[in-house]
Formats: C-alpha cells, sequence, structure tokens
C-alpha cells in the first residue's frame, strides 16, 4: 500500500496556553444552534434541486433536514466545551514510562471538499507526574475531527492539546488516514493512505523515544 508519509514537526509545548485557545470554536447558543440547521435545511435542498432531483418525492422529502442534523453531529467539536470533555480526568501518577494509545478510530471532514477522511490515530506520551484517562485521550481526537479539517492540522492540534492538559515531557501523535475527495472524485487513487505525525518535546528531540513509538505503532 503506498503511504503518502509527511513529517510534521512542531517545536516543543506551549506552555502557558489556554485549551480555548487551540483551534477550539465558539460554543453558540442553543437557539443560534437551531438557526443552523435551519440554514442548512435550505441549503441541502438547494443541492438537491440543483442535481435535477425531485426534492418532493418520497426518499427525499425529509433529506435535507437530515443532512442537517448529520452535519451537524459530524461538526460537533465546533461546539464542544474541550474542559467538560477532559472533566478533571488529569490523575497524579509517578509513572514515566511511555503511555501509548494505538488505532483510535477517525473520522473527519476534509476542509477543501466537505467529504470525509477516515483512519487511525495513535497517540503516545511520557508523563511528568500527572496522566490522563484513556477514554479523553480519544474524546480529544474525537473533538478536533469533528470539524471542518486538514490532516496536517489535525493531528498538531491533538498533540499540542494532549501536551498542554497533561504537561508531558513529550508527545508524539500519528494519523493514517484515507480522503475520499481522493478515492471518489479527482485522481482516484483507491488504496493512498496519507501519514501525517506531530512529535513534541522528547519525541521530537530524543531518537530513541520516536523509535520506540514508531516500533509499538507498528507492533
Ligand atoms: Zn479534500
Amino acid at each position: 500500500m503506498p503511504v503518502q508519509a509527511r513529517e510534521q514537526a512542531i517545536n516543543g509545548a506551549h506552555n502557558g496556553a489556554r485549551l480555548h485557545n487551540i483551534g477550539h470554536g465558539a460554543i453558540p447558543a442553543r437557539g443560534s444552534e437551531q438557526e443552523a440547521v435551519a440554514t442548512m435545511t435550505s441549503a441541502y435542498a438547494g443541492i438537491i434541486e440543483a442535481l435535477g432531483e425531485d426534492p418532493a418525492r418520497e426518499g427525499l422529502r425529509d433529506t435535507p433536514a437530515r443532512a442537517a442534523k448529520a452535519m451537524q453531529v459530524l461538526t460537533r467539536g465546533y461546539r464542544e466545551d474541550l474542559d467538560a470533555l477532559i472533566n478533571g480526568a488529569v490523575f497524579t501518577s509517578d509513572t514515566d514510562e511511555m503511555v501509548i494509545v494505538r488505532g483510535i478510530e477517525l473520522y473527519s471532514l476534509c476542509e477543501h471538499h466537505m467529504l470525509p477522511f477516515i483512519g487511525k490515530c495513535h497517540v503516545a506520551y511520557l508523563p511528568q507526574g500527572r496522566v490522563l484517562g484513556l477514554s479523553k485521550i480519544a474524546r480529544i481526537v474525537d473533538h478536533f475531527a469533528r470539524r471542518l479539517q486538514i490532516q496536517e492540522v489535525l493531528t498538531r492540534q491533538i498533540a499540542t492539546c494532549v501536551n498542554e492538559v497533561i504537561g508531558a515531557r513529550g508527545v508524539g501523535v500519528i494519523v493514517e488516514a484515507q480522503h475520499m475527495c481522493m478515492m471518489m472524485r479527482g485522481v482516484e487513487k483507491q488504496n493512498s493512505v496519507m501519514a501525517t505525525s506531530c512529535m513534541l518535546g522528547q519525541f521530537r528531540s530524543n531518537l530513541p523515544t520516536r523509535e520506540e513509538f514508531l516500533r509499538l505503532v507498528r507492533a
């Protein structure tokens, strides 16, 4: 399987930054969320008509509203409160061994075509007195995936967020994903997987750490 690898290495920790600064959109009030669904519903109705389809036929009658609600789910990361999502699941620990969570399912939308990209995310960190509940790592991945994204930015946002939440000695994130905009249109490369990585702290500065991470991901 051809792998289009792109290394994305970011400089050390962003100490002192608040969680809200990590590409975290504003949380609209409930009223404006309903407004957003209404706006999207009429937009989807326009798309269906532009396709030459009959928006009144049975199978399509409720499609604009359904599609609008689905889009809300696929982009819920914009409206989630990251602090509430972490919900204090940061625990003190004296372990200094690498923590790795492999194969986290990832579903996102490319911001260029608004088509899905789907894959797996691997997250590792070297604790420095604090660890994060394992399910929270998956929630962080989702938080940044559920919005219009590009894979390189998503990878960096996940790494930066984990790093800021627990203040690790280092964080490594690898995302491997297949992009529907490549597979269903354009070059129609059915089997290409795009790989992106972001290495912070010791994952960036210490080659054996990075190699251990890569070995554990491939194991
Ligand atoms: Zn795309």
